[in-house]
């Protein structure tokens, strides 16, 4: 089972998946990052300018160690910002900061699918984790249960485990709408307010948030692929003739 060609594919494939989408983001930001914007604006001055003409006040923005780790606290009410955005003054960096600021007004607004995904981040946190196991041991016990003819626990086992992993991919759909919205806030936003001058740079803008945006598509697709996987595996999709 450890050697089954299929599983090497399947984790090939969803391999080459993310790492595409994350060259695809390394390049969009390294080719963004070294363009200034017109205005000269750093990520933090034109996060803080789209929440201003928002009306949004009561949001802090902080600068956090890492690469690329810039992401918005709802509990904290807190933009964190990774020191090339936040001190930076290209068409990456404000662009990253905006959509972060994007999320920010999400949470204000009350966009249903933002709240729905912090609801489901416990569960798929719990489900990433056991649901592939659950799943391993379960087709393990379903083999031996073949070979004496027992009882059904192993199956059982592997639905239960496909319907936790199920709850990681749920997660990462219901996070797909988030931020496609999250960016086209603010890329409104950044034409809206001037904060980016020109079709040049808007197009730049897209670019690097759509590079970003595709991470999260891939994050998507390879749990499909490892849920088909485990779905195959036991026999669920007549890739094996059960009884
Ligand atoms: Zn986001």
């Amino acid at each position: 089972m450890m050697l089954d060609p299929v599983y090497l594919i399947v984790s090939l494939v969803a391999l080459a998946i993310s790492g595409l989408a994350t060259m695809g983001v390394k390049s969009a930001f390294a080719k963004y990052s070294q363009i200034p914007n017109r205005r000269g604006l750093t990520g933090a001055e034109a996060a803080r300018l789209m929440l201003q003409r928002a009306g949004l006040t009561g949001i802090a923005i902080d600068p956090v160690k890492g690469w690329l780790s810039d992401h918005y606290s709802p509990s904290e009410k807190t933009i964190r910002l990774s020191p090339e955005v936040y001190n930076g003054r290209s068409i990456a960096a404000v662009s990253v900061a905006c959509h972060e600021a994007g999320h920010a007004l999400q949470h204000q607004r009350q966009y249903a699918p933002l709240a729905l995904r912090s609801l489901s981040v416990p569960l798929a946190s719990v489900g990433g984790g056991l649901g592939p196991i659950m799943c391993m041991i379960g087709i393990m016990m379903d083999a031996g249960e073949h070979a004496a003819a027992g009882t059904d626990v192993g199956l059982w086992l592997v639905k239960a485990g496909l319907l936790l992993f199920g709850s990681v991919a749920a997660f990462q759909l219901i996070t797909l709408p988030v931020e496609f919205n999250a960016s086209s806030r603010a890329k409104a936003a950044m034409a809206g307010d001037g904060i980016l001058i020109g079709p040049d740079e808007a197009s730049g803008a897209d670019v690097m948030l759509r590079a970003a945006a595709m991470t999260y598509v891939a994050a998507l697709v390879t749990t499909l692929l490892m849920l088909l996987y485990w779905a195959y595996r036991a026999g669920l999709l007549g890739g094996r003739r059960r009884r």
